[in-house]
């Protein structure tokens, strides 16, 4: 392998295939690339030594940090004994069920059954499968629309980019397709009736639900599905009683709750899951990132009990799960998640997300909460964003052609840290590994209020 970087940035350009990357800009060498060669704790670098605080963990995955020996050797140690087996047919391997068990053992009441995937996306593909299978065990074949919320991320296949609420995901794919429909997102910050509370904005959107489900036919909607906090949509907290409304509406008419976790499973929000952050009662869990802290590719579906003994039935009457992937619970995978559920506990990372995440929110406010281009500062556990605006008492948002988010973030990258311009609004999100410590969170928020400074300061 070269490793002269003039050669690996031609070789990058003319053969590399990105994902979500301007393809022109990158291929005519308009753009940077960076070339990552190595990571410790919260600190990356790339090929030409250049280091910076990853405040984003990847792309929110490496919840243990960097360079975790541990992991590593679990890993070399399946790789060793035994690569790969497949999981069809009743078969596993010792980390696969010891893998399953943790994640039951942590997992909110009354889950008993875990799926394995690769990603986030294919985990909700096989939720969409499975709640459309349990409809028809149940005899209700006409049962299977499943409703998602604008600015809610699930995926970026054609099924899972269907439930996804992002124009980018959908445009120029002919996507969303049947039977996936959306309703509102619970961004209190950007309600259009201003005079509303918390809790009336989030009776609304119950409200706007309840309007959507009778409107289809309840015998039509099989599912809602949702992240407890936004993601990817903005990072944005749900509003005051937002989950106990929107529950007691699913409850009415019969309709199953998928919890996408994929964020927010394993500590990101100081507990185990977001689901009992927030009192949420799903019946699948969607989990990933966090479950290997991306050092191998695994995913997950967690399936509530109740849920279990329908689809248990479906056996008997259609035979065999159709339903599976060569790489389902991959033995590397699963060994990853094993020793890094392991370190979560061993380092007490689900305390630290929960302290250190509201102390790094706090001096985030402090700093930068009272610019006037800043209309505001939120987040949840170690989950942060700051969305820019043109006017704060108006809250006018600035036209997305002049790219306020992604200059702040290029600012602040240039400073040596790491942030995320959320693909919708001018919005800087920050996700750091859970092993954060407030000396690395007071140089983030020191560089984010630099580079806020110099983007607006040069406006
Ligand atoms: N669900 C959520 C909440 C996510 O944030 C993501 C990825 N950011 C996904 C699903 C899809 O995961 P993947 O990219 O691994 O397919």
């Amino acid at each position: 392998m070269l490793n002269q970087s003039n050669e690996l940035n031609a070789w990058d350009r003319d053969h590399f295939f990105h994902p979500s990357t301007h393809m022109g800009t990158h291929a005519r060498g308009e753009s940077p690339t960076r070339i990552m060669a190595g990571g410790e704790g919260v600190t990356v670098w790339d090929n030409n030594g250049r280091k910076s605080i990853d405040a984003f963990a990847g792309l929110y995955c490496v919840n243990v940090g960097y360079g975790r020996q541990k992991i590593a050797d679990a890993i070399a140690t399946q790789a060793k004994n035994l690569a790969y087996y497949h999981a069809y047919v009743g078969h596993g391997t010792e980390a696969s069920i010891t893998l399953a068990k943790m994640i039951i053992d942590r997992a909110p009441k009354g889950m008993s059954r875990v799926y394995f995937g690769l990603s986030g996306s294919d985990a909700n593909e096989t939720n969409i499968k499975l709640i459309w299978y349990y409809n028809n065990v149940l005899g209700r074949p006409e049962k299977k629309k499943i409703i998602s919320r604008w600015r809610g991320y699930h995926g970026s296949g054609v099924m899972t980019g269907s439930l996804t609420g992002l124009d980018l995901f959908h445009n120029a794919f002919d996507l969303p397709r049947a039977p996936v429909l959306h309703t509102e997102a619970p961004y209190y910050f950007r309600r259009t009736d201003r005079s509303m509370s918390e809790e009336q904005f989030s009776q609304h959107c119950a409200d706007k639900l309840e309007e959507m489900i009778l409107a289809e036919g309840p015998e039509t909607i099989a599912a809602f599905i949702g992240e407890p906090i936004l993601g990817t949509g903005g990072i944005v907290p749900p509003p005051a009683g937002y989950w106990e409304k929107i529950q007691a509406v699913l409850k009415k008419y019969d309709v199953l709750l998928v919890a996408d976790e994929v964020v927010t499973g394993f500590g990101r929000l100081g507990t185990m899951f977001g689901s009992d952050h927030y009192g949420i009662k799903p019946d699948l869990i969607t989990i990933a990132k966090g479950l290997t802290s991306a050092y191998a590719p695994l995913s997950g579906v967690i399936v509530a009990d109740r849920v279990w003994q329908v689809l248990v039935q479906g056996s008997d009457k259609l035979g065999s799960l159709g339903h599976g992937w060569t790489y389902s619970a991959h033995p590397i995978c699963v060994a990853a998640g094993v020793a890094n559920l392991e370190l979560i506990d061993e380092m007490d990372l689900v305390t630290n997300a929960g302290e250190t995440g509201a102390y790094f929110r706090a001096e985030l406010a402090k700093a930068v909460g009272g610019h006037k281009n800043v209309g505001e500062v939120r987040g949840d556990g170690m989950l942060a964003a700051v969305e820019f605006v043109a006017d704060k008492d108006d809250r006018v948002f600035f036209d997305a052609s002049q790219k306020i988010g992604p200059q702040v973030a290029t600012a602040l990258a240039a400073s040596g840290v790491i942030g995320r311009a959320m693909p919708q609004g001018d919005i800087l999100g920050f996700a750091p590994p859970l092993c954060l410590t407030r000396e690395q969170a007071d140089i983030v928020v020191s560089k984010t209020a630099d580079a806020v400074k110099s983007v607006f300061a040069n406006l």
